[in-house]
């Protein structure tokens, strides 16, 4: 019998109100059931949200340097279960160990970072326009979140968002992804463990809850719920238009992390083993499953048939396999419904006239793959522009190479999408480097590195249909999980009018 999990509601760990649950299985091994995973309903929902709403009115009294400490408790518990995590992470979403290490420190680093964050949370003083009067402005949280996100990195991105909203005093309504349940348990019995630990015989049961379940349901309980006062949402950009609407009706503040179609640009004078290396890693780690995966390699006429060249032997030679097991570099689609739909994209572009297949387009089913959603590392060549391959996330192991004159060129094609989250250019030539970062219009961009590899205390985002205007990670987080609160203090005796009595 598999082992079956649990929700956190008010401290307690409790089954679903539904008493039904969901197989959490192993995308590189079906036959491999990792564990059952609440299939919650929205009367679990809100019994989460009651309990986040009535610990809110205590934890944000609770100091934030003392809210700080219980994430540099999580930061040490989460080091010292680091391979453990990643093992897990691996064997429940399919990337390999070395990544999923990464991801694990990833978040490592996030709360290490709001911990030190707890002693900052800087506010902003100005002088008062009166004699005898001082101005204050400084940060309160907000209220109760509801966090909810994607399977691709099951910690990192939870991390993200969790420990900033909770160092600012903020209290959670958390559902992970359907795929990655068992990497949210752990991170949330750490949490809990932590509170238990600063807090002592002071525990708040409900600062942070756990509700297992599908997006459809869970999902649209928490962004309808009238006491969730924000939502961060990580995922689709169709999923997060429909939340932004739904959430808009009752004037919740919303953070949206959505989708991206990155390019890389290769210039004529790069280095061309390193933009190599970097295509490689981009295009294919976890799969193309990240939302900062390089989907589109942009090369310079000159070098394009040398570079292709190169690229389809490299590409050609990776090793597909079991994420945890040695040797590997790509592992599986995360299920079966994602690799039917990256091999829908690849009809569509083996239906273009022009763009040609020189690498993969089919499952792959040698021996153990079989076992798996196994999808060979694809590449496209010669795709133009206005192509869908070109325009659309495909969210898989698949790249298209598009031919470009020259920078102006280059860049026009890079911008050429309705997405804008990363980006990257090799080049040599320092003058071609800053045109670049000024004109691509994207949230992140890369010189001389791989459109991925986001560091914890940077802003991480993009622009056009990739979000709504927030960051994460880094220092500009703290403003989404804080309110701004004016304070004005008058000690001088009178009443002094502003803008009346002194002019
Ligand atoms: P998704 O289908 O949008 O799902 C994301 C989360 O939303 C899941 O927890 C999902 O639940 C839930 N959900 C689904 N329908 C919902 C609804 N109607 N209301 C509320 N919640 C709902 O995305 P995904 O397939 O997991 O992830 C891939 C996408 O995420 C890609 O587009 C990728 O680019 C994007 N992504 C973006 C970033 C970024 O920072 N920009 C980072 C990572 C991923 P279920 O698990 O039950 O479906
Ligand atoms: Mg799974």
């Amino acid at each position: 019998m598999a082992e079956k999990y649990l929700n956190l509601i008010n401290g307690e760990w409790v089954e679903p109100s539904t008493g039904k649950y969901i197989e959490n299985r192993n995308p590189a091994d079906k036959d491999d059931l990792i564990g059952l995973f609440p299939a919650s309903s929205e009367v679990d929902v809100n019994k989460a949200v009651a309990a986040a709403k009535i610990a809110f009115e205590k934890w944000r009294l609770i100091p934030a340097p003392k809210r700080g400490d219980v994430l540099k408790i999580v930061g040490d518990m989460m080091l010292a279960q680091k391979d453990d995590i990643s093992f897990q992470m691996t064997r429940e979403m399919g990337k390999v160990f070395a990544e999923t290490k990464g991801d694990t420190q990833e978040g490592i680093d996030t709360a290490y970072y709001a911990a030190s964050e707890g002693r900052r949370l800087f506010g902003l003083n100005a002088p008062s326009e009166l004699p005898n009067k001082m101005n204050l402005s400084f940060r309160v949280p907000i209220g109760v979140g509801g966090f909810i996100c994607p399977w691709n990195f099951p910690m990192a991105i939870p991390t993200w968002k969790l420990f900033p909203a909770l160092v600012c005093g903020n209290t959670a309504v958390f559902k992970p992804a359907e795929l990655t349940p068992k990497t949210a348990h752990t991170l949330v019995e750490i949490i809990d463990a932590a509170m238990r630990e600063v807090l002592g015989k002071d525990y708040i049961p409900g600062v942070i809850n756990l509700v297992h379940g599908k997006g459809s349901v869970v999902g649209e309980a928490i962004t309808n719920h009238e006491d969730i006062d924000l939502i961060s949402f990580t995922g689709s950009t169709d999923v997060g238009k429909r939340i932004n609407a739904v959430a808009g009706a009752s004037l919740k503040r919303v953070s949206l992390e959505l989708g991206g179609k990155n390019a890389q640009i290769v210039m004529d004078d790069a280095n061309q083993d390193l933009a190599l290396e970097a295509v490689l890693w981009g295009a294919f780690g976890t799969t193309g499953q990240r939302c900062t995966a390089t989907s589109r390699l942009i090369l310079h006429e000159k070098i394009y048939d040398e570079f292709i060249k190169k690229l389809v032997a490299k590409a050609g030679k990776l090793r597909l396999g079991y994420g945890n097991d040695k040797g590997v570099d790509v592992g599986p689609c995360v299920s079966e419904s994602q690799r039917n739909s990256v091999n829908e994209y690849v009809q569509i572009g083996k239906n273009e006239d022009k763009a040609k297949l020189v690498l993969g387009g089919e499952f792959a089913t040698d021996g153990t793959l079989s076992k798996g959603w196994f999808y060979k590392p694809t590449i496209f060549v010669d795709v133009t522009p206005e192509m869908r391959i070109a325009k659309e996330e495909i969210f898989g192991p698949v790249l298209s190479v598009i031919k470009t004159t020259g920078l102006e060129d280059a860049i026009n094609i890079l911008n050429n999408t309705k997405y804008g989250l990363s980006s990257s250019i090799f080049t040599n030539n320092v003058n071609d480097a800053f045109t670049a970062v000024r004109d691509i219009k994207a949230g992140i961009t890369y010189v001389n590195g791989a459109t991925i590899g986001a560091e914890a205390h940077m802003p991480f985002g993009g622009v056009k249909q990739t979000g709504n205007g927030h960051r994460e990670g880094g220092w500009t987080v703290y403003d989404f999980y804080t309110e701004w609160k004016a304070v004005y203090i008058d000690y001088s005796g009178k009443l002094q009018r502003a803008q009346i009595d002194n002019y």
